[in-house]
């Protein structure tokens, strides 16, 4: 890997590459992810919080809330874990690394980074993860 990987193929066989201006439109993608993510663990804290189990509430509310509080912790736990996706791809971009394939090596593509920037496997790996 040169430092300048990402230039060196402009030919047609190498479409899947990708061009500088996508890789930086996806690393500025990544970067909005990371700070979403960040907001929204913020928040999600604060709600989990918030919910006081010991008010005086009837049976059925205080079973959804405690439902909700399951689900909110769910959410929360995804979204931690996406997270820590986004961190390991910011250090692959730092790397050099990204929009590789981390199964097989192979272009994961620019339409798939960009509607998930934090993608580590192309389409056919994601697919054959998702069969397990
Ligand atoms: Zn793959």
């Amino acid at each position: 890997m040169t430092d300048q990987w990402w230039l060196e193929d402009d030919d047609d066989d190498m479409a899947d590459d990708l061009t500088e201006a996508q890789l930086s439109e996806l690393v500025a993608a990544l970067q909005t992810l990371h700070d979403v993510l960040v907001a929204e663990l913020d928040e999600g804290s604060d709600r989990t919080e918030t919910v006081d189990l010991d008010q005086p509430i009837g049976r059925i509310s205080r079973v959804d809330s405690m439902q909700q509080q399951k689900m909110a912790q769910a959410q929360k736990q995804r979204t931690r874990g996406r997270l820590s996706l986004v961190k390991v791809t910011m250090k692959l971009v730092e790397d050099g690394d990204y929009g590789e394939c981390r199964r097989c090596g192979e272009s994961i593509g620019f339409a798939r980074l960009k509607a998930k920037p934090e993608s580590p496997l192309c389409v056919a790996c994601a697919r054959s993860a998702e069969k397990r």
